[in-house]
């Protein structure tokens, strides 16, 4: 269920994440840029959670995304976030590949631009949108092992997600659960050779197991050959 996304230009292009119905509502830039910042995300060093802070009925993931495009629209307030979730589904509204403004950390802050913004939706059944957000973070983990996760409170002191912050150890409990679902998605065949491979090589001492996705130059190349070959 939990599976690497199939990222294009930071918009996912999967019409599922893990068997939740998945949209895309990307916000069309227009006029100041407030929503659609259009500004690099250089680094990305994790995924920040909300609540959306609106108990009404209709403000499921698809309103919000229509509520940031009239933003937009406005060119009054700075606000942005790249997905919301309810209990049913999840809407992106802008690439993850850019920065929004939803963390209170300024426009420098680690929260704003380094970080993938959700907000969980609280119109319906919140248990479910919180289960369906624990999915689209291990999805995103799946896909991107560095990130971390974290919380709005964690950049600007805001009690949110609130409504997971009322629940005694709600947090915790949340992280955790991610986390247990990213071990428990079976590995490919690819990854279990290349784990195998890795240890097969730090058994041998031929590499130290750092920087494992970085080309070799000629040095560190004839280095691990000669070290192959004494062995
Ligand atoms: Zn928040």
């Amino acid at each position: 269920m939990i599976k690497k996304l199939n990222v294009v230009g930071g918009i996912i292009k999967d019409k599922t994440i893990g068997n939740i119905p998945f949209n895309l509502d990307i916000v069309k830039p227009k006029g100041k840029r407030n929503v659609r910042t259009m500004k690099p995300m250089k680094k990305v060093i994790g995924i920040t959670n909300h609540n959306t802070a609106n108990t009404s009925p209709t403000a499921g993931d698809e309103k919000h995304a229509e509520y940031l495009q009239k933003q937009e629209n406005l060119d009054k307030q700075y606000v942005s976030v790249h997905f919301f979730v309810d209990e049913d589904s999840i809407t992106q509204t802008v690439p993850i590949t850019e920065i929004t403004w939803h963390a209170g950390d300024g426009v420098d802050g680690k929260g704003n631009t380094q970080t993938i913004s959700i907000e969980i939706c609280e119109n319906g059944n919140l248990e479910k949108a919180i289960q369906n957000a624990q999915i689209l973070n291990a999805c995103l983990i799946k896909t991107y092992p560095e990130l971390k996760v974290y919380k709005h409170q964690d950049w600007s002191g805001k009690y949110c997600p609130r409504k997971i912050l009322d629940i005694p150890n709600g947090w915790e409990d949340f992280v955790n659960g991610i986390y247990k679902l990213v071990q428990e998605t079976p590995k490919t065949a690819w990854e279990r050779e290349v784990e195998e491979a890795v240890n097969w090589a730090l058994e041998n001492h031929i590499s130290d197991g750092t920087r494992l996705d970085d080309k070799p130059t000629r040095k560190e190349l004839i280095v691990m050959l000669k070290r192959f070959y004494d062995l």
